[in-house]
């Protein structure tokens, strides 16, 4: 009598490989794309496909908080 692989076991095995063929594809160092420095894994930020470093990921949230305050500075104050 064998055991047959459920569904479920098929499942996993397969989530597990993709896992780690995930891994294997994701670089381990990468270069920032916006000060151009080099940075390790865990050390960077991926915004949008794009890698950041710490310092520039905290640029771009200031800059993006800027344009939301733009557009809420559309009121009028004239009276
Ligand atoms: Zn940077």
């Amino acid at each position: 009598m064998r055991e047959e692989e459920t569904d479920e076991e098929r499942r996993k095995r397969w989530v597990e490989r993709e896992a780690k063929k995930a891994d294997e594809q994701r670089p381990k160092e990468g270069v920032c794309s916006s000060c151009g420095k080099k940075v390790k894994e865990g050390e960077y930020i991926e915004v949008k496909g794009k890698i950041l470093c710490a310092e520039c990921y905290e640029h771009e949230l200031d800059s993006a908080m800027d344009m939301e305050d733009m557009g809420a500075a559309d009121s009028c104050g004239a009276g």
